[in-house]
């Protein structure tokens, strides 16, 4: 059998289809090639770094995920509201000129507590929550 075999793969690194002379070849050039191991060592330090962090933090992983904090906004403007509701500002402004209607001002801004909103809205249009 000939060895002119040509076997078109695809560079794991720069994502070109080339021709490679063996089976085991994984990148197009030399050049790809090395930046693929330079890149494999600098994701090798950075995990070794972390689990030094880790370990420094004498954590299991799994500690260091249930202690991220999520910030979540609890407070949101008119037109964030209006998104939230589905209904245009113009209607939100009818909505809202209602006394009732819960409103925050911090100074000129007109913030709206979703949960509020959400609360009053339920209880005054008879909505069905549905729980997600
Ligand atoms: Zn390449």
């Amino acid at each position: 059998m000939s060895s002119n075999i040509e076997i078109k793969r695809i560079c794991e690194h720069c994502s070109n289809v080339f021709v490679a002379r063996t089976t085991k070849t994984r990148y197009c050039s030399h050049i790809c090639n090395r930046r693929a191991y330079k890149s494999q060592l600098k994701q090798d330090k950075i995990q070794q770094s972390d689990q030094e962090t880790l370990q420094a933090m004498q954590l299991p992983q799994s500690d260091v995920v249930a202690t991220t904090v999520v910030i979540q906004k609890e407070t949101i403007n008119v037109k964030e509201l209006a998104v939230m509701l589905g209904v245009s500002e113009r209607t939100l402004f009818r909505l809202i000129k209602e006394e009732q209607f819960p409103k925050i001002k911090v100074g000129r801004r007109l913030l709206f507590s979703k949960q509020m909103v959400i609360d009053f809205i339920t209880s005054k249009y008879k909505i069905q929550c549905v729980a997600s």
